[in-house]
Parts: structure tokens; sequence; C-alpha cells
């Protein structure tokens, strides 16, 4: 029987997705598949997962899970298994998956989010009939809580756990008041358990008790020993040091593929690069910018602090004043909203933004753009740049985590040997950003030299086929099991 892994995530693409974890989770049960693992995804209920699930069967229910009716529904997510949590009282209610329609997050995430582990802990110890696993996968805070159940409060022999972190700011940190109510036995109450500084710690638990932790890059998996980006599990990470590995995210080229890409003006591909020209003209159009051959650069993310947005709107009136134009696409922090709203009336034509969050758009502006800004201050793995790579839209990217494993910087010696593939900068602040700025619009005037950069980026292999290896090498390691 085929390696069976049980990978439970908050959120999956095509169902549901705030950002990159979709795409991973969405991605990898077929990156593993073609490892021969039989990957099967556990997502919560929330009420677009209900809807797109299509023919769904209830293969077993609670009668009370951390308080709540709830029942496990089996269906599929394309060719791959799937299952949800169907568990109204925690998940039908409409708003994004972690907060309401104003953006505030749920007041009970702890709650929700501890079933939903407490759940997939149940999943994975043979409770679900018909169902056997061989292996836990846990995707950040949110599914954390799965490999503290099981390690801590089953009654099954315990299942071998993988945890991975897709983003070390987010870890679901909760005060000591939850600890009765998550229906772990008093032992857990311990730093070799759940306890955090004092609280609950969601991600904690989860690193401090699984097999391995991995997570999205090896600059990233280096970078969070130090306080800087562990972010106060530094220390747990160096103590698990031989534990933690970096593994980098592909892209699904079944959807982020510029020759079969149904979402954009033109299709083209690395020898057919003059039909972007076509697509740099729609997103002018879809965008407001004025026509033009110079330098289109794009920005598709969240606006936040962690991505450099604030550095970012201080280089704009630089950047068009050097005859660049920018097609901004995001959504987030409101001052960040209202500073590009302003630069964007400084600059007509010139600096346009589109607030709010649209996947379509988003392949349009890879596919038009000439070069994509991500200045994050840190990125465990990043998709956009790798989107870019994809599209020949050249990534402009700080020196850090995954940026920094996944563009080859257009130096002197790269671009000697011919394999730069994007232009890099050290630090997230005005002047780095800026120079990078002129650095790429200089490269940009080098006809020759800027399609040389387009094609060894799109020629990069970027899509899942190594990284669906290293997963189903880790699987086998720890299970002892050939797939
Ligand atoms: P993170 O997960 O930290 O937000 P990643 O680069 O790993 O960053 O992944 C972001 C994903 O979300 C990418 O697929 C990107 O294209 C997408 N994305 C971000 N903002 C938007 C938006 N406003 N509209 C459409 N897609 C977006």
């Amino acid at each position: 029987m085929a390696l069976s892994v049980l990978s439970a995530a908050s959120e999956a693409v095509p169902l549901v997705k705030t950002g990159g974890l979709a795409d991973v989770a969405g991605a990898l049960p077929a990156a593993v598949a073609a490892q021969g693992v039989e990957m099967t995804t556990f997502l919560p209920g929330y009420p677009a997962v209900a809807k797109a699930m299509g023919r769904k069967r209830v293969v077993h229910k609670w009668d009370s899970l951390l308080g709540h009716k709830a029942r496990l529904l089996s269906g599929r997510i394309g060719d791959h298994k799937l299952l949800v949590f169907d568990c109204p009282a925690f998940f039908a209610r409409d708003g994004g998956p972690y907060s309401d329609s104003k953006g505030q997050d749920w007041a009970d995430n702890w709650h929700r989010f501890a079933a939903f582990g407490r759940a997939a802990a149940d999943i994975a110890s043979g409770k679900v009939k018909g169902r056997r696993f061989d292996l836990v996968h846990a995707h950040d805070w949110q599914a954390a809580m799965a490999i503290a159940y099981l390690k801590l409060a089953s009654d099954a022999p315990v299942l071998p756990s993988v945890m991975t972190i897709h983003n070390m700011a987010f870890q679901g940190y909760y005060d000591a008041a939850i600890f009765p109510r998550l229906g772990l036995p008093q032992s857990a109450w311990s730093v070799d358990g759940v306890e955090s500084y004092g609280g609950v710690g969601f991600l904690k638990a989860g690193m401090q008790l699984a097999d391995i932790i991995t997570t999205v890059s090896p600059s990233y998996a280096a970078e969070i020993r130090q306080p800087e980006f562990g972010m106060g599990l530094e220390g747990l990470v160096a103590l698990r040091g031989e534990r933690v590995r970096g593994i980098l995210n592909g892209i699904d080229r079944a959807v982020w593929n510029p020759e079969t890409d149904e979402a954009i003006a033109a299709k083209y591909s690395a020898n057919s690069l003059n039909k972007r020209k076509a697509n740099k003209r729609a997103i002018e159009k879809a965008f407001g910018l004025e026509k033009g051959d110079g330098p289109v650069f794009t920005v598709v993310s969240r606006l936040t602090w962690q991505k450099g947005m604030d550095v970012l709107v201080e280089v704009l009136d630089h950047l068009a004043g050097i005859g660049g134009r920018l097609a901004l696409l995001g959504s987030g922090d409101k001052a960040i909203e209202a500073a590009l709203h302003e630069a964007a009336a400084r600059h007509p034509g010139r600096i346009a933004i589109r607030i709010g969050y649209d996947e379509a758009l988003s392949h349009q502006s890879q596919a038009g753009a000439d070069a994509i800004l991500v200045p994050s201050r840190f990125e465990p793995c990043g998709l956009t740049q790798l989107y870019g790579l994809a599209y020949g839209c050249v990534p402009v990217v700080a020196r850090t985590g995954g940026l920094a494993d996944t563009v080859i910087d257009a130096n002197p010696a790269a671009l000697a040997q011919g394999v730069a593939t994007g232009v890099q900068f050290d630090g997230v602040h005005y002047h780095a950003l800026r120079s990078a700025i002129d650095r790429t619009v200089a490269l940009y005037a080098q006809a020759e030299k800027w399609r040389e950069i387009q094609r060894n980026g799109m020629k990069s292999d970027s899509s899942w086929n190594a990284s669906g290896r290293a997963y189903a090498d880790l699987y086998r390691e720890l299970t002892g099991k050939a797939a």
C-alpha cells in the first residue's frame, strides 16, 4: 500500500486562499503523488469549501468536539482525496477564514483551530473507520495542535509528524486561561508541551512535538535561529536544530504557465517574448497607465510591513521620476493603502493601484509587467517572485529567505556567465530599493541583456518536481516505509 499522509491545513487552492500557504497545500498532493505518496488534504468546512466540494459523504460524527457537534465529510479536490471538518458552530460564517468581513480576527480562533487540530488527531489515530494514515503533516499554527493532540492526548500509537512553518510571524499565541478548555492532560502545561512564555503557543507546540520541522526555504530555515526572524521561538529552533529543514516551495505549472494561461491576453513562451507586448498593453489599460515602451513594474502583495510596502511608498516619486511606471495590486494596511492612493494621485498614468484581491489580474500583471518588486523584510519562501521568473517578469527582490534562494542577482559575474535571473538588494530601506530600481531600469535599457535575464528565469525550474521529491523522501525517512 502507498505511503499515506494526512495533510492538515487551514487553506488550500482552489477552495480557499488568503496567501502562499493555500498555493502550497493545494499543490502538495500532486507533487508527492508523482513520488508514490497518497496525500489526503484536511480542511475546515468554511462555507466556500462546503459549496465547492460537490459530492460529499459523511464519514464520521462527533457529538461534542471541544464543545460542539461536528461531522467529517469526504470528497475530492481535483484528483486528490479531501476530508472536511464540518463544524457549523466554528466555520459556517461569512467573512474570511480567520477574520470577519471587517478584517477583525474571530475572538474564538483558538477554539476553532484547536478543534480542527483535535479532529485531525482523531482521524490520524484511526478513529475514523476505513481511514489509515502513516504520517501527519501539519501546516502553520492553525493545524499545529493536531500534533499536540496526537502526542499528548491520544491513546493510539503515535504517528510520525511533520510541522511546516510557512510564516513564523503568525504563531497562534493565546492566554493561559484557554488551557483548561483545550481538553489536554495537565501534563501538557509545560515547556515540553503547549506552554510558551506563560501562554499557550499553537505553533510552538507543533514545533516542540513534531518529529521534523520544515520551513519553506533553506535560507529562512537558517534565519529563524536569530531573534529578528524567530520572533521569540528562535531558542526552540536552535534547540531542535538537527530537526529543522528547509524545502523550497514550487509553483503549480498547471496554474502558472504563460504558454497555457487562459487569464492573459496573449500566451507566450521564452521563445516568443515579443508576444508579451500585448499583455503589457492589456495591463496598461486595466490599470489606467499611460501607454509606452518604458519599464512597467508590478507589485502583487499583501500591503504590510513584512512586505516592505512602507518603503515602496517612499520610492514611488523616484520611480515615476526616472520614467518608470507601476501597476500595483494588493490590499492590507490602511495607512499604506492611503499613501499609495496619494502617490497615484501625484503621478496619474504612471503609478496605478488596485486595492483588492483579484486572481486573474495577478496573472495578467505577471504577464504584462517587465519586473516585479518584492522588497520583503522577511520572506519564508515567497511565490510572486517565482511566478515572475516563470512569466519573464524579472524579480527585483530583497536578499532574504526564499527570495535569496530563488533569484540570481544580475551582478557582473552572473551577467558574464549568462546566469542572472533578477535583481537582489540588501536591506529594506529607501536607498537600497531606489538603487535596485535604478539598476533594473539600466538593465531594461539594454534589450539583449534584459531578454537573456527574462529567458534565464523562464527556463529555471521552479516546478514542484524537486520539492515533491524532498517531501516524499522525508516521509519515507520518518515512516521507514517505501512509497
Ligand atoms: P504570503 O503568503 O506571505 O502573502 P506569498 O508570496 O508566499 O506571500 O504568496 C502570496 C500569494 O497570494 C501569491 O499567490 C500571490 O499571487 C497572491 N496574492 C497576493 N495578493 C494578491 C492580490 N491582491 N490579488 C491576487 N493575488 C494576490
